[in-house]
């Protein structure tokens, strides 16, 4: 995959917005808003660690005879500029989901393969914050998808759920089917969503901790990313929660069913 400058992510993303843009004028307004506010947001976003970086370059060539403090601005400049890719990343998967273009890597994914590999990704996380995960039964739902899209949004469900709850709590991964759409929950006991930042959480850059989301590694961009991937598979991402009892995070996708095989009806040749 071609490597995006940061100019052309934002640029791809600003018109991605004007293509949603809908017929009625106020919707317009609202999105050229919506539009200027995350230029400002990113711009910003990128501007606190850039601007570490440079300091604490800085003080590590001050600091050359000193070789305690070299170890720890060098400690931090690892950390700030890890903390940077994951936004540039983060910030170049969001523009290819808002990309006009259609999902280039479809195939049939099994759920519960999805699932497995979210509960892998996330262990060592859950592990170090005391938390327990728990998966439910397996159930052979398949879903048209991409499967590395699936699996980055699972994920961040998961490692918000961990991020959001206290020590010795559990975080539960569920797979149902309603009718013919498949279901997969994360439910955490964690510290909740107040109800009117719940549809919030799924815009970029809101966080309803600034704090608490930064100090976890947080991007502000975890749920808007959910939130495209079960767009572009036809399904949604919803969430419910009630402050100080938990939340459950649920992305929607449909079914997919394999055609039965056709019975030929044609005799075979040379009859
Ligand atoms: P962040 O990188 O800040 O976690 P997200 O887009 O993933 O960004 O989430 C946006 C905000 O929604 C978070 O900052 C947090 O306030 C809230 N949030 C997300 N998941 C949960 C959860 N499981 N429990 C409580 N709050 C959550």
């Amino acid at each position: 995959r071609n490597p995006m400058s940061v100019q052309a992510v934002l640029r791809s993303m600003g018109d991605g917005l004007v293509l949603v843009s809908a017929s009625d004028e106020t919707e317009t307004l609202r999105l050229e808003a919506v539009r200027r506010d995350f230029v400002a947001n990113v711009s910003h976003e990128l501007k606190t660690p850039v601007a570490a970086i440079s300091l604490l370059a800085e003080a590590v060539t001050d600091a050359a005879d000193d070789p305690e403090s070299v170890e720890r601005f060098s400690q931090r400049l690892v950390h700030e500029s890890n903390r940077l890719s994951v936004l540039v990343n983060e910030l170049i998967v969001l523009s290819r989901l808002q990309g006009a273009d259609p999902l280039p890597d479809l195939s049939v994914v099994e759920a519960d393969a999805v699932i497995a590999e979210a509960v892998a990704r996330t262990a060592t996380l859950a592990e170090s914050a005391g938390i327990d995960l728990v998966t439910g039964e397996k159930t052979g739902l398949l879903v048209m998808g991409d499967r590395p899209m699936l699996l980055t949004a699972l994920t961040n469900l998961m490692s918000n759920a961990v991020h959001y709850s206290p020590a010795g709590t559990s975080v539960s991964i569920s797979c149902v089917l309603r009718e013919t759409v498949v279901e997969i929950s994360v439910t955490d006991r964690g510290i909740g969503i107040a109800p009117e930042h719940q549809q919030r959480v799924f815009e970029r850059f809101f966080r309803v901790d600034q704090a608490r989301s930064r100090a976890t590694g947080g991007t502000g961009l975890g749920l808007a990313i959910v939130k495209h991937v079960a767009a572009n598979h036809g399904g949604e991402a919803r969430v419910w929660s009630k402050p100080g009892l938990g939340s459950t995070f649920t992305l929607r996708l449909p079914q997919y069913r394999p055609a039965p095989p056709v019975e030929s009806s044609t005799p075979p040749a040379g009859r």
